[in-house]
């Protein structure tokens, strides 16, 4: 597919650095330390691992039932939007701007897709965006393809995984007392879930409510960080190696266009054609029409 390069406005990561100023100087190198000498970080690798094996048992005929897998249905457009417009385009980016109450519950939604707290996530993708596709990237698919998806998770970093380190990354979040709670509760609620679904369906809406979901959810993400650094277009000359890929938009509500984030990194959308489908970018505009999110950013910085 060409490139399609507009203009009339200029790439502008720049407008993202006003996030980032909280970065400490002096910072070892991240794909070095944990390469050479990183040492499993064992809580991710067995909770990531043991979920694909538990989401197996929804190839037993005993475990599939219809209402367990609309279940998982609803539960992934739902809690998905906790990650999209949650985590990322919310928390991280500033996005838009809403009631506490809601950045709340799109922080709890975030918290049920089991990908850390609402403090790591931003400040492991503040980090990303700091570093895209050079030696700090967390996660660029210039150190393997492979690490970029999953392997990262899998590897602790003495520089960074210790909240008292990776949480110089978002301040902004570490002064919340809200988002500190959700923190630390992160894997609680999806144990509180887990009993719900339970009681709503039995074992087999627990295994595709919960494994299913986690395994379709984690994956869709990854994706973005491994993929849309691969494959696919790039409209914009971004410094990194960034790409639009739809079928990753597909599967992640939008963030498959992926060059366009790094080009307008505050943009709340970020499917800027016609033809590139950003559902999360649709949901938020619903939201700003009835009065729930205001203060949109966009990349000709107009009010959405
Ligand atoms: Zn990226
Ligand atoms: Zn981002």
């Amino acid at each position: 597919m060409p490139s399609i390069v507009d203009p009339s406005v200029a790439a502008q990561p720049a407008s993202y650095a006003v996030l980032e100023s909280a970065e400490p100087a002096s910072r070892p190198l991240l794909q070095s330390s944990r390469k050479a000498g990183g040492r499993p970080n064992w809580g991710p690798m067995f909770g990531i691992i043991g979920i694909h094996l538990a989401a197996l048992l929804a190839f037993w005929p005993a475990m599939f039932t219809w209402k367990a897998l609309l279940t998982a249905l609803a539960l992934q457009a739902v809690c998905g939007m906790g990650i999209t417009i949650g985590f990322h385009r919310l928390l991280t980016h500033r996005s838009f701007r809403c009631s506490k109450g809601l950045e709340y519950i799109l922080t709890l939604l975030g918290c049920l897709n089991l990908q850390g707290g609402p403090i790591k996530w931003t400040a492991t993708h503040r980090l990303h965006h700091q570093h895209s596709d050079d030696e700090q990237d967390p996660h660029s698919p210039r150190h393997g393809f492979f690490w970029s998806h999953v392997l990262w998770c899998f590897t602790y970093d003495p520089s960074f995984d210790d909240y008292d380190q990776y949480s110089r990354y978002a301040k902004d979040l570490a002064r919340d007392r809200g988002q500190v709670f959700f923190e630390r509760t992160t894997v609680y609620w999806q144990f509180v879930l887990a009993a719900a679904l339970y009681l709503w369906g039995g074992w087999p809406c627990v295994i595709w409510g919960i494994f299913v979901r986690l395994v379709y959810v984690y994956h869709a993400t990854w994706f973005v960080n491994s993929a849309s650094h691969t494959w696919g277009y790039r409209t914009y000359e971004t410094s990194d190696v960034s790409r639009n890929l739809w079928w990753v938009a597909l599967l992640s509500f939008g963030e498959g266009w992926h060059n366009n984030h790094h080009a307008f990194p505050r943009s709340a959308r970020h499917g800027l054609q016609r033809w590139e489908v950003d559902v999360s970018w649709l949901v938020i505009r619903a939201l700003s029409a009835v009065g729930l999110v205001r203060d949109v950013h966009l990349p000709d910085n107009a009010r959405a």
